[in-house]
Formats: C-alpha cells, sequence, structure tokens
C-alpha cells in the first residue's frame, strides 16, 4: 500500500495526504515511530486520523501507512485477569518493554504468544461447522471455560481438529473445508471493534442481576442483558458504585472500562480485585474479569476507542453463552473525547459543542448490550449488561451527554450531591431514580425470594415518597403538629433510609447483602411498622416505642452475617413480643 505524508498536526488529529487507498476506520501508523491511529473522516486523498498515543514530535512531511484493516481486537485465552489500554494492548508488558514510561508506538500482542492453553476437542471430522458452534475448550482460568468458536463467516466441515493437548493461541486447532477453500482455524479471532458481533435473536431480558446493594436490587434492579447508567457529580459515588458492582454482581464475566477518570482509581482496582474472593465461586473476582484503563493522563483519543474495545471483548464471552458485565466510568469522558475530535475535524457541532451524532453513538453503544440466542448449533443464550457512569459538569443532567444516555438505558440510578453530602451511600436517589425492569422483575422476587418482596417494595416506596411531604411539613409547622402516626410514620422512612438504603461499601458484611437478606430486613422495619400502629392504637405512646431497645437491633441488621439470617426471623419475633410487652403494660403517663 502507499504510503501517506503528513501535512497538518493538530494535538490528537493529524492529517495526511496521498491516502487514496485507504479507507474510514483503517488503521494507520503514523511516522517512523509506527504511532497507532485510526482514519476518522476521508475527503480526496487526504485521511484525518486520531491518533491513540502522544503526537509530540510528529511533523509535516512525517510518513503515514494505512494497514487497510480497522481497529480490531484479538479475540481468545488469555484475556481474563487481562489489563488493557484503550486499543488493547496489555498494560504489564507494555511496561516491562518500554520501561516504566510509556514508550511510543511500541507493537505488543495484546494474547500471550508464547503461553500455552490445554485444548479439549468438542468435534471430529467429518462434522459440519458453522459460526458460533464450538470447536472445543480451554480452561482459561479456574472459573472461566473458554470456548473456541468458529468465527463468523466460515461454514463447512472439519477437516482435521486437534487432539487434546497444549497449544499456543496462535497454533492451528482445526482445519475446515469450506465452499471456499480450506480454512485454518487457531484460537484466535480477530473483530473490528466499531461492529458489534452477531448473534441468532434478541430475547427479552427475564433474570434480575443481582448486585447485593440494596437500593438497586430491591428498588431500581438491572436485568442481566440490561443497561443502566449512573449520572451524578464529583464525588457523589459513580466509582465507588462501579466498583461494588464489578465485585458483587452474579456475573460470570465482568469487562471493567476505566475511561479518563482519576488514575488512581485504577490503581485501586488493580490493587483490591485480586484479594477480594468471589462467593460463588471461592475465587478471586480477577479470575472472571479483564481490566481496560484509560486514565486521564492518556492521550484523549484512546479513550474514544476504550468503550469499542471493552464491549467487543464483553460479546465475545457472550458468545460463548455467559452473562457478562460490562462497566464504563465514565461515559462523559469518552463523549468528551468525540467533541474533542469534532471540534478538530470542524465539524458543525450540535448541543453544547458535541457533535451532531452523538446520541445515535451513545445509542449504538447501548443497543450492544442484551440477551441472546448465540451463534453456533447448541441454543445456548448468552448476556451483556451495559452500565455507565456518566459525570455531568455541575451533575447537572440536562446536558447531552445525561440525557441521550437516558432515552435509551432502561435503568437509572440518580446520584444526589445532597445525599453524598450527608454521607448517605450509595447516594442514589430513591424519589428521581427508576427501573423498567421493575414489573418483570417484581414477578421474579416474589418467585423466587418471597410471595410479599414486591408488595414489601411498593409500601416502602410509598412510604419514602409520603415522608418529602411530611417533612416539609414539619419544617413549616413543627413536628408536634402532626399526628402521632405521621410521626411514626416519619420514624419508619429514616429506618428505611439509614437502616436499609444506605450501605456501606467499605464494611467487610455490609459491602454485600444477598436478596434473602435485603427480603428479610425489609420485612423487619414493617413488621415494626405494623406493630407499632397496633400499639398508638391501643393508647401506646410514640415516645414508649421509640425507647423500644429493638429498634438497636433494627438498625444493626445490616452487619449479620448471611450465614447467620435465622437472626432476622428472630428479629421479627422478638419485634412481635416486646410490642405485645409493652402494649401489655398499657400507657404509661408520667
Ligand atoms: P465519583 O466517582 O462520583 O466522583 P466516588 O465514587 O469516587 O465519586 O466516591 C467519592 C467518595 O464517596 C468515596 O471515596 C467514598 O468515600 C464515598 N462513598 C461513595 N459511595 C460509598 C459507599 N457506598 N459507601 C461508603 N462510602 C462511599
Ligand atoms: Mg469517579
Amino acid at each position: 500500500m502507499k504510503t501517506g505524508k503528513v501535512i497538518k498536526v493538530s494535538g490528537p488529529l493529524v492529517v495526511a495526504s496521498g491516502m487514496e487507498d485507504a479507507n474510514v476506520y483503517d488503521v494507520v501508523e503514523v511516522s517512523e515511530n509506527k504511532l497507532i491511529g485510526e482514519i476518522i473522516e476521508m475527503r480526496g486523498d487526504k485521511a484525518s486520523i486520531q491518533v491513540y498515543e502522544e503526537t509530540t514530535g510528529i511533523g509535516v512531511g512525517d510518513i503515514v501507512l494505512s494497514t487497510g484493516s480497522p481497529l480490531s481486537v484479538e479475540l481468545g485465552p488469555g484475556l481474563i485477569e487481562q489489563m488493557y489500554d484503550g486499543i488493547q494492548r496489555p498494560l504489564e508488558v507494555l511496561k516491562d518493554k518500554a520501561g516504566d514510561f510509556l514508550r511510543k508506538g511500541v507493537e505488543v500482542k495484546a494474547l500471550d504468544r508464547e503461553k500455552e492453553w490445554t485444548f479439549t476437542p468438542l468435534v471430529k471430522v467429518g462434522d459440519p461447522v458453522e459460526a458460533g458452534d464450538v470447536l472445543g475448550t480451554v480452561p482459561e482460568t479456574v472459573v472461566v471455560l473458554h470456548k473456541i468458536m468458529v468465527p463468523n463467516g466460515i461454514k463447512g466441515k472439519v477437516k482435521e481438529i486437534k487432539a487434546e493437548g497444549d497449544y499456543h493461541v496462535d497454533d492451528v486447532i482445526a482445519i475446515i473445508e469450506t465452499e471456499k477453500g480450506d480454512k485454518e482455524l487457531t484460537m484466535i479471532q480477530k473483530w473490528p471493534v466499531r461492529v458489534g458481533r452477531p448473534y441468532k435473536e434478541k430475547i427479552d431480558p427475564n433474570t434480575p442481576l443481582i448486585t447485593g446493594q440494596r437500593v438497586i436490587d430491591t428498588f431500581f434492579p438491572v436485568t442481566k442483558g440490561g443497561t443502566a447508567a449512573i449520572p451524578g457529580p464529583f464525588g457523589s459515588g459513580k466509582t465507588v458504585v462501579q466498583h461494588q458492582l464489578a465485585k458483587w454482581a452474579d456475573a460470570q464475566i465482568v469487562v471493567y472500562v476505566g475511561c479518563g477518570e482519576r488514575g488512581n482509581e485504577m490503581t485501586d482496582v488493580l490493587m483490591e480485585f485480586p484479594e477480594l474472593i468471589d462467593a460463588s465461586t471461592g475465587q478471586s473476582i480477577m479470575k472472571r474479569t479483564v481490566l481496560i484503563a484509560n486514565t486521564s493522563n492518556m492521550p484523549v483519543a484512546a479513550r474514544e476507542a476504550s468503550i469499542y474495545t471493552g464491549i467487543t471483548i464483553s460479546e465475545y464471552y457472550r458468545d460463548m453463552g455467559y452473562s457478562v458485565a460490562m462497566m464504563a466510568d465514565s461515559t462523559s469522558r469518552w463523549a468528551e473525547a468525540l467533541r474533542e475530535m469534532s471540534g478538530r475535524l470542524e465539524e458543525m457541532p450540535g448541543d453544547e459543542g458535541y457533535p451532531a451524532y452523538l446520541a445515535s453513538r451513545i445509542a449504538q453503544f447501548y443497543e450492544r448490550a442484551g440477551r441472546v440466542v448465540c451463534n453456533g448449533n447448541d441454543g445456548r443464550e448468552g448476556a451483556l449488561t451495559a452500565i455507565g457512569a456518566v459525570s455531568p459538569p455541575g451533575g447537572d443532567i440536562s446536558e447531552p451527554v445525561s440525557q441521550s444516555t437516558l432515552r435509551i438505558v432502561k435503568v437509572f440510578w440518580k446520584l444526589d450531591y445532597d445525599l453524598s453530602y450527608k454521607r448517605h451511600f450509595p447516594a442514589i436517589n430513591w424519589i428521581d431514580s427508576y427501573s423498567l425492569y421493575q414489573a418483570k422483575m417484581d414477578k421474579y422476587f416474589d418467585e423466587h425470594i418471597s410471595k410479599e418482596f414486591s408488595q414489601n417494595r411498593i409500601k416502602a416506596m410509598s412510604l419514602l415518597q409520603e415522608e418529602s411531604a411530611l417533612l416539609e411539613i414539619v419544617r413549616l409547622v413543627g413536628r408536634d403538629s402532626l399526628s402521632e402516626k405521621d410521626q411514626l410514620k416519619l420514624e419508619i422512612t429514616k429506618s428505611l433510609r439509614e437502616d436499609f438504603l444506605q450501605q456501606n461499601a467499605f464494611h467487610d458484611i455490609d459491602t454485600f447483602c444477598s436478596l434473602e437478606k435485603q427480603d428479610k430486613m425489609m420485612k423487619a422495619i414493617l413488621k415494626f411498622y405494623q406493630e407499632a400502629l397496633k400499639a398508638l392504637d391501643k393508647g401506646i405512646y410514640l415516645s414508649e416505642i421509640e425507647k423500644m431497645p429493638v429498634r438497636e437491633r433494627i438498625t444493626r441488621a445490616k452487619n449479620i452475617p448471611e450465614d447467620q439470617l435465622e437472626k432476622l426471623d428472630q428479629l421479627m419475633d422478638k419485634i412481635e413480643e416486646d410490642m405485645e410487652e409493652l402494649i401489655k403494660g398499657g400507657r404509661q403517663d408520667a
């Protein structure tokens, strides 16, 4: 292919002439240093290239070479437990190769070529196969069985298949006889990141992605295959929520994209995740996790790619029939990268300087989530849940990135500055947030957790909704103007907020709360309310009820370990007994 020449450099944007053979989205190498870039616009023989590395030192006249293929990722065994940058270069390896300073244009393979994997074939010579069929498996980590699938576009008969044994990712493990000749297959597939990977059929998500976070699971659940957004101002807890989901969500694979947020946050992830044990497998959560890091000190264009790299890797594991959860923190940084490139291309700016195609790009990203019937002959199903943090400047969600996101996602967890200021964490606003999966999940919870689950959730939510009106009255004319029943209501909503909604991510036990425990905690609070109402009816003073020691036990319920949930049943009995006692004692006039 002909080489072009740089005619202009503007930050991460390089324009080259003499590129008539190239196409939009081709990956190019810029200068002798072979900086990696991607063509984002073609005009005649001029290509506008977004470069994924620092462009200082690049000058007019430097050579530009198109690779002729779009930005792609390598898919195969060895992705899990890796940490990549936005264009899938392994960060550890990069560091070893280039020293502590990331040297430009260092070329490294995404998948380790030296390592051997134990491949077990599942097909035999003569079997007809097509895209998505599983040729064999590789235990990638102790918890992930990697399925080596026939790549897209290949259909034929197995001519050769390797026996069980140890192979490199680039060793030929099968030969497929197709209409277009024999195809040699290795354990690596390449896939262009900007194109969604194919599947047979999209189906409605029908099970919750259990996160162990009470406000999420009970009030605003997300499904396996669903989409959710977490907008919130700086410091409101977006990253902590994303980390909590990465740690605790009951997904088989987690792809975590740290996109332009503070650098030390990814270091936190690297330090903390290997130590954390997944309760369902007893293994470190890294054994199911892929990390993609683009911190704010990396070039802006690489952030733009990181979202696509992340979702493509996610789709690949979905295609194996797994439930995958992808977190992106934060999609605003990605949108800002889009805006910057658009500005440098001198495109017509839309709302707040973002390009007019912002909304469609965001929609395209979230549309790659979903529950699907995978390609392949075994009818397996996979799910990809996409959860994006959004950081609107000043926390004002009327801005374009928040608005475009909210139009497409089905779950909205709105983080509030006021709540985080009061140290109510997670600072998810229970009035403004919503989940469009609620009706379906109600059914699931009532069937699988307890028959009163949704009924209790509705009761609790309507109490919380009444609270603000009651608080307004208190503010205007004082608490004493409320009836004792309304005052009791405020006691209960306080308990719902503090004893249920608040959850400390940094507490050993409270950090994760099973649905069973969520159910019982909710029942205890509502039980207390119901019994207290009875007592009020019997003439007991509210002040007597408020002084009951059992309330302290409700407050501490969140710290009951998961293997001692019978203590919550005992608490319920205790509430009833103590209240009966109080009623029996009668009204205590001073
Ligand atoms: P953001 O990403 O929105 O800027 P962070 O996720 O970094 O905000 O959260 C800021 C701080 O808020 C955290 O360092 C932590 O102290 C506190 N925080 C957030 N969520 C929780 C939580 N669930 N439990 C305890 N503390 C929290
Ligand atoms: Mg953050």
